[in-house]
């Protein structure tokens, strides 16, 4: 290879570096002003009690709509947020959103509307830059049992103090705690031993593979098992199809949501089937 080649090979390699460098930024940026901009947005899933098909409960799923590019996915800057440090600022917001629109829902229905938000590790790490969860609630008079939390596996893995706390605080306050993406962790599980947690949310990749493959099928059918010996109460993620529906009820599984009852939506569209 000539000497020439291999320089605009580097020249090529390091520009391809300037633009993803340059568009971080700009994602950084406008980032920046969405929230301030009423950019973020949350859209709601609704979760189905198995036994009797209603939905009773739903889970909180951030959005972004940013100015030109349409509805931007969580996977695409909630990463950057964490870097950036402004999950703590995005993380209040969505609490507090979640919380006012399970108060309007509890209000129209007549009971308890319970959404669920989540939570990633860096907003328990750093505890101090939280805010007090329970004492808010109070304010925006919505009982604590109206939010659940749900945490991957991963933030109990490494359960510090800092991370113990706030979760026991929550706990003790009446928040209640679901571990999401239950299964595909390091599963040490010897969290359980120590945490008061009130759901298990089977990973949709057990859910997707349960009908097809025998180890799959045991392993969810062992996580449902579990869940309700410890006393927890199980949720089924990705329900795509009536045959999952169907074996999971089957099961005793508690709860699913998925793409076959909806996806997740605006809360307007949200109330419309809610109350329709
Ligand atoms: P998650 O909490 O496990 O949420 C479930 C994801 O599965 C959602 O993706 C949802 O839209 C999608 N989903 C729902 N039903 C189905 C189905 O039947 N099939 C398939 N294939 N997918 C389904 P989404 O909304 O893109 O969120 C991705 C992840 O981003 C979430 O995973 C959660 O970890 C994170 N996230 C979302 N909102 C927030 C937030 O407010 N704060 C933080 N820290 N993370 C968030
Ligand atoms: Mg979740
Ligand atoms: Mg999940
Ligand atoms: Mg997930």
């Amino acid at each position: 290879r000539s000497k020439a080649a291999g320089r605009n090979q580097l020249t090529f390699f390091e520009s391809d570096m300037q633009v993803a460098a340059m568009q971080r930024l700009k994602l950084i940026s406008d980032l920046r002003g969405a929230q301030a901009d009423g950019q973020l947005e949350l859209y709601f899933q609704p979760i189905v009690e198995l036994d009797t098909g209603r939905v009773v409960k739903a889970e909180a799923l951030l959005r972004w709509r940013r100015a030109g590019e349409g509805l931007v996915m969580p996977a695409e800057f909630v990463k950057i947020a964490e870097e950036c440090g402004m999950i703590h600022d995005i993380g209040n917001w969505v609490f507090t959103t979640a919380a006012l629109w399970s108060k309007r829902w509890s209000e129209l229905t007549g009971s308890t509307f319970q959404i669920s938000i989540n939570k990633s590790p860096v907003q328990f790490e750093r505890h101090h830059r939280t805010m007090d969860w329970i004492d808010h609630l109070r304010k925006l008079g919505v009982p604590p049992s109206s939010i659940s939390v749900e945490i991957t596996e991963g933030v109990l893995l490494n359960l510090s103090e800092n991370v113990f706390a706030k979760l026991y605080e929550l706990r003790e306050g009446g928040v209640e705690v679901a571990i999401d993406d239950f299964g595909t962790g390091y599963s040490s599980m010897s969290y359980l031993k120590r945490l008061d947690i009130d759901y298990l949310k089977i990973d949709q990749s057990f859910v997707a593979e349960m009908l097809h493959d025998p180890t799959t099928s045991t392993i969810t059918d062992t996580i449902i098992v579990m869940g309700h010996k410890l006393g927890l109460k199980v949720i089924a993620e990705g329900v795509e199809t009536a045959a999952q529906r169907d074996w999971l009820a089957a099961r005793q599984c508690d709860y699913a949501q998925g793409f076959l009852f909806a996806a997740p939506m605006p809360p307007e569209e949200f109330e419309r089937m809610l109350l329709g």
